[in-house]
């Protein structure tokens, strides 16, 4: 650790509490500290390493391209932004993409894209029906967008034109839908809300009813995109289409990228409208350009559907064995364990005494996001320190 906590407590603004781990390195699932103590990472950077550290085919792109041009502007044509904006389109039900350097970004994007899709479609309208719990970001208009009041209530006035409502509650949204409405803003699986998983028919219900009014559906697939539930996009498995939909996180396998992607018919932005410097600049499109060729040529979907399965078979272990556990909820690589009591943050801190890193995501709910590369031992390893931990707490 050295004194870097000391040395940042006089420099940074205090934004949030850290773990006292200092990390230095990492391969495939595993970090290592600057002590040599290794950890399985079923963090992985916040769902953000999808092809695991330090992949060598990925350092490999990402260090040819930092040879050749990092940087150009959007002022100019490059090949690595066609390249993956065209397997974007491709590989989804959308049609055209706009590339960013967030999460926060892609749904500022998806949020002035729909406000003026609402102006001059839907005689002014420029609500937005978001959900409690949700989660969009940190900048003023994501945040506005964020239906958790800690997140907005020390700014001020936010951007007037967004509704809450409960999340998974169909009716809700029907209720709340006004001739003002121009779309609908959710989460396939809300992530840092605490993976929550809604019914199986709500998307599905949402866009039947978005289609009746005329209305957008916006997903935020920022977390649940690119393969982390076990499709491509999370969208799929409702079986539904979005008119928008928002990425970030896993596209750039470690590199700030974010995308918005429409349809056709909602595409209105117009020269002068929207941008940003360094958005989709050529390392970090070259970059998602690889990501998405592993997950759609490379197997690393295929292994996303087999360590999904026997995460969540050992997770229900846990539930038969442990009366900590009362259930667990997710998709894909994006799993959550849920404990009878507040104790997520001291199993958290527990499993990485034992050399594993988890996010307690709610006060009783643990958060499980691995690299989309875990291999079957490091899913076992994992619950097996999962294991020892609960049975550890439980024994006071
Ligand atoms: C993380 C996250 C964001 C924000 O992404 P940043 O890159 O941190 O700005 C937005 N939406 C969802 C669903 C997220 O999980």
């Amino acid at each position: 650790m050295g004194d870097i906590p000391a040395r940042e407590a006089t420099v940074h603004m205090n934004t949030g509490r850290r773990q006292p781990l200092t990390l230095v390195r990492g391969q495939g699932t595993r970090v290592w500290d600057d002590e040599g103590k290794s950890y399985l990472d079923f963090i992985a950077g916040i769902a953000v390493v999808s092809l695991g550290h330090a992949n060598p085919g990925l350092a490999e792109v990402i260090a040819k391209q930092a040879s050749t041009l990092l940087q150009v502007s959007n002022l100019f044509y490059t090949e690595p932004q066609i390249e993956l904006a065209e397997l974007l389109v491709q590989h989804s039900a959308l049609d055209r993409v706009f590339f960013c350097n967030s999460g926060a970004e892609a749904n500022e994007g998806a949020i002035k894209l729909a406000r003026k899709w609402g102006i001059l479609n839907r005689n002014g309208a420029y609500e937005i029906i978001a959900t409690h719990n949700g989660f969009h970001g940190r900048t003023l208009g994501s945040v506005a967008a964020t239906g958790t009041p800690r997140y907005r209530d020390p700014f001020g006035p936010m951007i007037p034109g967004f509704v809450f409502v409960d999340y998974d509650d169909v009716e809700a949204i029907k209720a709340a839908t006004t001739p003002q409405t121009a779309a609908v803003l959710l989460e396939p699986i809300q992530g840092e809300g605490g993976v929550n998983v809604p019914a199986p028919d709500y998307l599905r219900r949402v866009r039947d009813w978005c289609d009746e009014q005329g209305i957008l559906l916006i997903l935020d697939e920022v977390q649940t995109g690119t393969g982390r539930t076990g499709t491509l996009w999370a969208y799929e498995q409702a079986g539904i289409e979005p008119d928008i939909m928002t990425l970030a996180k896993g596209l750039g396998g470690g590199v700030p990228i974010g995308a918005v992607l429409s349809k056709e018919a909602c595409s209105v932005f117009e020269p002068g409208d929207h941008g940003s410097t360094y958005s989709g600049n050529p390392l970090v499109t070259a970059a998602g350009k690889y990501v998405i060729q592993q997950l759609t040529e490379g197997g690393v979907l295929e292994n996303v559907q087999e360590r999904s399965g026997q995460l969540e078979q050992r997770l229900a272990g846990l539930e038969d064995r442990s009366p900590l556990v009362s259930g667990q909820r997710g998709a894909g690589l994006l799993r959550a364990l849920v404990l009878t009591s507040d104790i997520a943050a001291e199993v958290a801190t527990k499993a990485m005494g034992r050399g594993l890193l988890v996010n307690p995501v709610r006060p009783n709910v643990v958060r499980f996001m691995p690299p989309l590369t875990v291999t079957a031992a490091e899913i076992d390893e994992a619950v097996d320190i999962i294991d020892a931990v609960l049975t550890e707490v439980a024994a006071g």
